[in-house]
């Protein structure tokens, strides 16, 4: 069995943190692939390496020198390496680095260096093989990833080793060239790393104990998931929750892997667990509700027309709000009228244009706008057994005096959409919350 455990930047910010995760991978011979971030972080004040790299690579292109920048970088990597008492030779390797440094290097191979050097590190510290990413992690020419080769080099390379440390955020295409991924894509190797030795779990370590609840920008302390599925994480990352990306996501979860968001910090918190089916455990008596998440700021279109054709009224409206860019978030339809409720801030002034369309191609009776809406999800696996459920909601909200201006039911039924207006936004997530999620 094989367990692959990806440290986020603030898990590897220096040499305090790659003591913890040192602990943690050895409190489990199963952990045998590792995969870094760049050093992150270390306090509120501190900068992540990879935007210093950035930096430095914007210094080189405007030809201003960004020795200073790499120095800094330097030391923060001497600094572990010395408080830790490793050998790896940091001077030596800027020093090169430093030389072969031109206007014309590409940018992804300068930021690259993040995840290069703190992987080399932590290798180094807990005596495991170092697997350089551009070796293991192959884009095809198009930008995509090669899902075969990439599993196979990793898949070969975890047979010959006890373990490896894999840097995060970047491989290679075809031409040898490394190319990154997106912003915090190391998750995103982590996930790759998994799918190819096809581990018993993907965990992600960060610094917090999981998934919450609800938004604690809105709700005081929101309790962490312990479980969800990956169909309620996409309903609720959708609506606005910052949880992984889709992207780093889908490797698992088309292998049927489990993801554990961990805390390295906290390391005894189990955090969250995200798998395809739910516990087979699980008790339908436990309560509905997986999270909340939501999002302002949506307008209803609502269109009217006595005895309309629906099928025909509607494809062409959806031919309009494609042909205008318009999202489509849900659709109501009546006997004789249908909604759309669309992003406003996508949408912006092209709203009076499509309105003027819709009037010219449909001759309605009436086209309504109401704007100023805030969708918010109520996220739960259990809603789709249990009677009831969308009642107790209308019913926590009317009582907190929140008028619901729409509905919408996801057909799995995991998910249940109240559309509010903007400024009862906050209150109803927070009626929700405390109404359900105790
Ligand atoms: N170091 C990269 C970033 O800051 C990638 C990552 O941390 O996942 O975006």
């Amino acid at each position: 069995m094989i367990k692959v455990a990806k440290f986020g930047g603030s898990s590897v910010a220096g040499a305090s943190q790659f003591q913890k995760v040192k602990a943690i991978v050895q409190s489990d011979s199963n952990r045998r692939v590792v995969v870094a971030s760049a050093a992150g972080k270390r306090d509120s004040e501190d900068h992540k390496l990879t935007d210093l790299l950035y930096l430095c690579h914007a210094h080189l292109t405007y030809g201003v020198s960004c020795d200073e920048i790499l120095r800094a970088i330097q030391e923060r990597f001497a600094e572990i390496r010395s408080q830790l008492g490793l050998r790896y030779d940091v001077e030596g390797e800027f020093a090169a680095l430093r030389a072969s440094l031109t206007r014309d290097t590409p940018v992804d191979f300068l930021v690259s260096r993040g995840e290069y050097f703190t992987s080399r590190l932590l290798a180094e510290y807990l005596d495991y093989t170092f697997l350089d990413a551009a070796d293991c992690v192959f884009f095809r020419m198009d930008g995509r990833f090669d899902l075969e080769k990439t599993y196979q080099a990793i898949g070969a390379a975890v047979q010959n080793s006890r373990g490896l440390v894999i840097p995060g955020f970047y491989g290679s295409l075809p031409t040898g060239r490394v190319k990154v991924m997106t912003r915090g894509g190391s998750d995103i190797s982590g996930a790759l790393a998994a799918a190819a030795v096809d581990a018993a779990v993907y965990e992600n370590w960060t610094d917090v104990s999981g998934i919450l609840m609800a938004d604690p920008k809105i709700v005081e302390n929101p309790s962490p998931i312990r479980r969800i599925t990956y169909g309620e994480l996409r309903e609720l990352a959708f609506m606005g929750a910052s949880v992984l990306h889709e992207e780093s996501v889908q490797p698992v979860k088309d292998k049927g892997i489990p993801l554990n968001i961990r805390n390295t910090n906290q390391p005894d918190d189990p955090g969250t667990i995200i798998t395809n089916q739910p516990d087979p455990q699980e008790t339908r008596s436990d309560r509905f509700l997986t999270g909340i998440a939501g999002r302002r700021n949506f307008t209803i279109l609502t269109v009217r027309r006595h005895n309309m054709n629906a099928s025909a009224m509607l494809r062409q409206t959806l031919e309009l709000f494609e042909q205008y860019r318009a999202t489509v978030e849900h659709i109501t339809l009546g006997l004789d009228s249908f909604a759309l409720v669309t992003a406003s801030t996508a949408l912006g002034d092209r709203l009076f244009d499509l309105v003027a369309e819709l009037q010219k191609t449909l001759s309605p009776d009436d086209v309504q706008i109401q704007d100023s809406l805030a969708l918010v999800a109520v996220v739960g696996r259990k809603m789709a057994y249990r009677a009831g459920t969308s009642g107790k909601i209308f019913q926590a909200l009317g009582d907190a005096g929140i008028s619901v201006r729409t509905i919408a039911q996801a057909a799995d039924e995991i998910s249940i959409i109240v559309g509010v207006d903007n400024n009862n936004f906050e209150a109803a997530v927070r009626v929700l919350y405390d109404g359900f999620a105790g």
